[in-house]
């Protein structure tokens, strides 16, 4: 199989170096390991910029919904209240999984394409004082919105809530800041902006609103709280954890530390996207969100013509050594090309420059 750059939001194009770590076996008793495991969970609380006094990080096994599902199932207990902000399809799975859960689960959706109305999301909480949390993807990784997760901390603040954020596809890569947004819960996966592999996602936890939550969960797999306990003594996992995925994490939290950390990695994405979507729109592809909501982690295109065939153009850029990545809406045509991982100013203009030529032989 040949190796194609994956303009997708993860898993992503990762380092040769990221996976050579994964040559070796290791075992998951042993203390080097365990090591690995506490080492990661310092440098992610470093990446969020808070101490381990106030906060922690907790790894879980899974693919990043996993985890979501498990601050759910973890953090809101049955006389809790849940308020879900969404505008896209992870927000919907925030909500679904909150019902499935059996939460008491009050939805808020906006439109795809724009911001929750802030003044209306206080209403509610002004008028409906049995929520005790709040949810909300911070970039919407169907459209590539994102959120302003500043306005609804503000909100989460005044009306003492707990403030959940799925930061999947934009911790490590976008700055943000923990302590300051008054964060209770921030979840993110190895397979995105730290550029990992994917097999675990991890949660930073403030330790003042985790303490209460022993005995919440209602399934043994999921339970944050247990999972925080066990690994807190010495960097156990319960369970079989995905060491290979974990060694080759630690690796890339090193080179993200190389490159500049955050910012650096965020101006990285930030410039790539913009000469992105300057050469798109040059091309005559329009964007889905317009530039001031845009996150600089993926971007949507609607469709250039109505006649357009995506699968042709998919296998085309595939071809040329580019996998993109379908679009998400049922209400309009679009595909997206992520730009997040081991991916240049070069394979940007690579790709525009592969697009062009498709595009003048179509018309
Ligand atoms: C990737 C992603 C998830 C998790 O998806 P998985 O397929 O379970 O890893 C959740 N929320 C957002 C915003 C994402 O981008």
């Amino acid at each position: 199989m040949q190796q194609y750059k994956l303009l997708t939001p993860g898993p992503l194009t990762t380092s040769d170096t990221v996976r050579q770590k994964m040559l070796l076996d290791r075992c998951t008793w042993d203390d080097e390991y365990k090591q690995t495991t506490q080492q990661i969970r310092r440098e992610l609380l470093e990446l969020a910029q808070v101490g381990e006094k106030d906060y922690t990080a907790i790894l879980m096994q899974g693919s990043g919904s996993f985890v979501v599902e498990a601050v759910l199932m973890s953090t809101v207990s049955g006389c809790g209240k849940i308020l879900v902000l969404t505008n896209g399809a992870y927000g919907e799975r925030l909500a679904s999984m909150a019902r499935t859960i059996g939460l008491q689960t009050v939805v808020e959706a906006a439109p795809y394409n724009s911001y929750h109305d802030f003044g209306h999301i206080e209403n509610i909480l002004q008028q409906d004082q049995s929520i005790t949390h709040l949810a909300m993807v911070h970039c919407e990784t169907t459209t590539g919105i994102l959120n302003p997760i500043d306005q609804a901390s503000e909100l989460a603040k005044q009306y003492n809530k707990t403030f959940i954020v799925d930061a999947m596809s934009s911790f490590g890569g976008i700055p943000i800041d923990v302590e300051a947004l008054q964060i209770d819960y921030l979840v993110s996966s190895a397979n995105k902006c730290i550029q990992g592999v994917p097999g675990f996602g991890f949660v930073i936890a403030k330790k003042a609103a985790l303490v209460n939550c022993q005995g919440i969960s209602r399934s043994v797999s999921l339970d944050l709280y247990d999972q925080w306990q066990v690994m807190d003594v010495d960097g156990k996992w319960r369970f079989t954890s995905p060491t290979h995925v974990v060694a080759a994490f630690l690796q890339a939290i090193h080179e993200l530390k190389e490159e500049g950390g955050i910012k650096a990695r965020f101006e990285r994405y930030a410039s790539n996207n913009r000469l992105l979507r300057k050469q798109m729109e040059k091309l005559g592809f329009i964007s889905y969100i317009s530039e001031d909501k845009q996150s600089p982690i993926i971007t949507s295109f609607l469709y250039p013509t109505e006649h357009f065939n995506f699968p042709a153009f998919y296998e085309s850029m595939k071809e040329q050594g580019f996998v993109l990545y379908p679009g998400k809406l049922t209400d309009v045509d679009t595909f997206r090309i992520g730009n997040i991982g081991e991916i240049y100013k070069e394979d940007i203009q690579r790709l525009c420059h592969a697009i062009e030529n498709y595009m003048a032989v179509m018309n």
